[in-house]
């Protein structure tokens, strides 16, 4: 009888329905461990505060993995030592989010990045408000992605040449996550800090994800690296209709519908393959791009 009851609401349930009820489950474990991962960054921030001795407790620059970028050369090049305010857990953060995009590309900023949660967080507000978006022309967008790479280039030749964390005063996500702005409130001298951090508010809240897209150093990393990684979303052309469904929900952008693979700026949310409503036309595979122009080669070759 159970199994009756139970073959009889599968059946009942239609292709939409049940597309709909993968969205909120993989939707529902991605909003659940970025929700884990900023509440340890603020309450690692809150304690470190409230810590009665100066250093006691480790500050969020030390779970950072761009300073393990930012240090890296330092490290190299002056056998060991850091940049003033990083240590050893910045570098084995960095080698940590490199692996893990080596596999699965820039993951780390749809699951895990604080600072992208808050962009999605501002992006649900503006829903709830009914709030008008921004659209960026697709040729301006094109070109403004390239910021990231600007303030990479920027921030790490600063670095190199000054020796200290650069761009960390005007960071708007150490800003934010650092939390002086509640604990130690100075408008006259961390004005720069507060300025960019509201700027970049306000932009993420009528443009989807504006930072991450256009001005985050380490987001530029991740894609730089992510050209390289094993793991990719691909568009198969024989199975998808062309309806365009999966374009939408993308929080970064991209033309998912007419890409065969997916740009190495997909943060891998998966809302597009979750909206997919084709078997097969999105999925996520073990077929990292580099591999296309060998079999490309070979089949050349014969
Ligand atoms: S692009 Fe930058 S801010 Fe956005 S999710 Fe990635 S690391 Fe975080
Ligand atoms: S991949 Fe799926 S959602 Fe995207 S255009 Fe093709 S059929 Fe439509």
């Amino acid at each position: 009888m159970t199994n009756l009851i139970l073959t009889s609401k599968k059946k009942s349930l239609t292709p939409a329905a049940l597309y709909r009820r993968r969205i909120s489950w993989t939707q529902r474990a991605r909003r659940l461990v970025q929700l884990a991962f900023a509440t340890f960054i603020l309450y690692t921030s809150v304690v470190h505060h409230l810590a009665t001795e100066d250093g006691t407790t480790a500050s969020i620059d030390a779970l950072c993995p761009f300073g393990g970028l930012e240090t890296f050369w330092r490290y190299l090049s002056s056998g060991g030592q850091y940049v003033p305010k990083t240590h050893a857990s910045n570098l084995i953060l960095f080698t940590g989010l490199l692996v893990g995009t080596l596999i699965a590309g820039s993951a780390f900023c749809g699951w895990i990045c604080p600072f992208g949660a808050v962009q999605d967080l501002l992006t649900g507000i503006r829903k709830r408000l009914h709030l008008p978006e921004i659209q960026i022309p697709q040729r301006l967008d094109r070109i403004l992605r390239y910021g990231r790479y600007v303030m990479l280039g920027i921030i790490l030749y600063q670095t190199i040449v000054s020796v200290k964390l650069w761009f960390a005063t005007i960071d708007p996500y150490r800003t934010l996550f650092g939390l002086d702005w509640l604990f130690d409130f100075q408008p006259a001298v961390a004005w720069a800090a507060y300025l960019s951090i509201i700027i970049t508010l306000v932009s993420s809240l009528f443009v989807e994800r504006a930072w991450c897209r256009y001005a985050c150093p380490l987001g530029g990393a991740l894609s730089l690296v992510g050209k390289f990684s094993l793991l990719r979303i691909r568009r198969t052309e024989e199975s998808c209709k062309g309806c365009a469904i999966c374009s939408r929900p993308c929080p970064v952008k991209l033309p998912v519908d007419t890409a065969k693979t997916i740009s190495s700026d997909c943060i891998g949310c998966l809302e597009c393959v979750d909206t997919c409503p084709r078997p097969g036309a999105l999925e996520v595979k073990l077929a990292p791009v580099w591999l296309d122009r060998i079999r490309k080669e070979n089949s050349d070759v014969r």
